[in-house]
């Protein structure tokens, strides 16, 4: 299994880092998670293509980018038709509601929309993708990838007390969200993790690897790495565009 960071940049696009997108070939497949501002660009220039796409929660900084991919399929690679988009409920509307799609559009013959909830498990050609609930203000999914003896799981954007740990457990790779850095003040916002959570998440899902994402771009991604690493006994990275992990 083979991770590669398209963009990690929290919350919106910053030069030369897209929004959260993230590829993972699993033997013959390649799975894209989520599709934030900057991705588009970022699979062009890779002259790359996902089998199937997963989309965490309706936010546009994960998922507007689905947006040019359809028009570029639309118009330019009539070849590639039918890609499974696995997404919880109402993302599929708000992005069809840009265009005004109905149940005929073109949409829907580019893309084969499934929508996915919390406890599901789903075969994505030769890898099983599994949901847990992730505690946003949308609904919302955290990720775990399986196939060929490998594993990883991805937080979407979280706050604490959702599946994520439970789904991670015994991961290879835990890509988690740390949109924040310092310890969580009382009125903390509930809708997000803190580096250092991120950090005891990986310790109780006991993964090996664990790379913080989302980092919000006023923050010094090594103050987050730091934070994450002194709750977590693993290996700790920030997520940065272009990097490829084998887990
Ligand atoms: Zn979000």
């Amino acid at each position: 299994m083979l991770l590669t960071i398209l963009g990690s940049s929290g919350t919106y696009p910053t030069p030369g880092n897209p929004a959260s997108g993230y590829l993972v070939d699993v033997g013959s497949s390649r799975l894209l998670l989520d599709c934030g501002p900057g991705v588009f660009v970022r699979l062009l220039e890779s002259n790359t293509l996902p089998d199937a796409i997963v989309l965490s929660h309706g936010h546009g900084d994960h998922c507007l980018d689905l947006l040019p991919l359809f028009n570029y399929l639309r118009f330019d690679r009539s070849d590639v038709r039918g890609i499974p988009l696995l997404a919880p409920r109402g993302v599929v509307d708000r992005l069809t509601s840009f265009m005004g799609a109905g149940v005929d559009h073109a949409f829907f013959d580019v893309f084969s929309p499934l929508v996915v909830a919390a406890g599901e498990e789903h075969r994505v050609g030769t890898c099983t993708v599994e949901f847990g609930v992730a505690v946003h203000p949308v609904p919302a999914l955290c990720v775990r990838v399986q196939g060929e003896g490998a594993s990883l799981a991805y937080s979407g954007d979280t706050g604490p007390g959702g599946d994520l740990e439970e789904l991670s457990f015994g991961s290879g790779l835990l890509l988690c969200e740390a949109t924040h850095q310092g310890p969580p003040p009382p009125d903390r916002y509930p809708h997000h993790l803190y580096a250092m959570e991120a950090g005891r998440t990986a310790e109780g899902a006991g993964v090996a690897t664990l790379l913080v994402t989302h980092v919000s771009p006023t923050l010094d991604p090594a103050v987050s790495v730091s934070e994450a690493a002194a709750a977590f006994e693993g290996r700790v990275s920030h997520a940065v565009p272009g990097m490829e992990v084998e887990v």
